[in-house]
């Protein structure tokens, strides 16, 4: 680099590095404050099923293992507290993957009507306890579409089962696939369930983030599932959408690309 003595451009240059200096410092100030967060999120989430497993363990070790009833009862609650964790550890695992970068998408060109349906069979259960019925408008025909099979699968299974999560009684969990423009089709889950307010919806999808934040809340959850679902979308390039009115329901979906014609392939032949 040339040599200025030229005393204002020696000035604008300093400045301007100070400058760049500071925005330096800020980032890994935001970068550091960003992992604190991230880290006391982490261990808040995991210390409440953990406590539970120890609650229930070292009751039945103080006594409470005589009775069968109760030993029963109580083992099955600490079964239900490791699942929760290992619940929990997988979300972490997927989310450090895909932030870090190292998410590999495996495209193939697959059926998505059936993805929907797989979804649905693993689903059925919990939606029959809160009497939700799953409609899928789908005329059984085969939509083609080129992603990686298996994330988009957790995609939809979790879009799913937030609507069974936050429905209500007796609701309609409904997803259909419309074709969008000529490469592009749209998968929406739609629900009747308690909706979102307009001023939480920005936060949505980021990581930990849950409208009802009391330790009391009734359902289960990680707050990770759509900060998963958004970051999978985004790395196949495609887009993620809300809408929701508190109240009435909510609507998630997001678009894939269609498959060429030319590399169809009807496995049910
Ligand atoms: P989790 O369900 O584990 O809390 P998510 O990241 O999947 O985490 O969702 C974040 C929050 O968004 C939920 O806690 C809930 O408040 C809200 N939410 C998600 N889906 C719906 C829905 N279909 N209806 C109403 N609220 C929803």
């Amino acid at each position: 680099q040339p040599v200025t003595t030229d005393m204002e451009t020696l000035t604008k240059e300093i400045e301007k590095f100070a400058r760049n200096k500071k925005v330096q410092i800020e980032t890994l100030k935001g970068r550091e404050e960003y992992r604190k967060e991230f880290m006391g999120n982490v261990s808040h989430e995991l210390k409440t099923p953990l406590f539970t497993v120890q609650g229930y363990l070292e009751t039945l070790l103080d006594g409470a293992m005589e009775d069968k009833n109760i030993r029963k009862k109580y083992l099955t609650r600490a079964t239900k507290g490791v699942d929760r964790l290992i619940y929990i550890v997988n979300d972490l695992d997927m989310i450090s993957k895909l932030e870090v970068g190292n998410l590999v998408l495996h495209r193939e060109v697959f059926d998505i009507v059936e993805v929907v349906q797989s979804v649905f069979d693993m689903v059925e259960m919990k939606a029959a306890k809160k009497n939700i019925v799953l409609t899928f408008d789908t005329k059984y025909e085969p939509v083609y579409v080129n992603a990686d099979k298996e994330r988009i699968q957790q995609c939809i299974v979790n879009l799913v089962v937030n609507s069974i999560k936050y429905g209500k009684e007796d609701g309609t969990t409904e997803v259909s696939i419309e074709n969008l423009v000529k490469n592009k089709v749209i998968v929406r889950v739609t629900d009747n369930g308690e909706g979102i307010e307009n001023k939480n919806i920005a936060r949505l999808f980021e990581r930990f983030y849950r409208v009802d934040k009391s330790g009391n809340r009734k359902e289960g959850g990680s707050g990770l599932g759509l900060s998963i679902v958004k970051h999978i979308v985004e790395a196949h390039d495609e887009k993620i959408y809300v809408e929701s009115v508190f109240g009435v329901g909510s609507e998630f979906s997001f678009t894939l690309e269609k498959a060429e014609e030319t590399i169809k392939v009807n496995t049910k032949a």
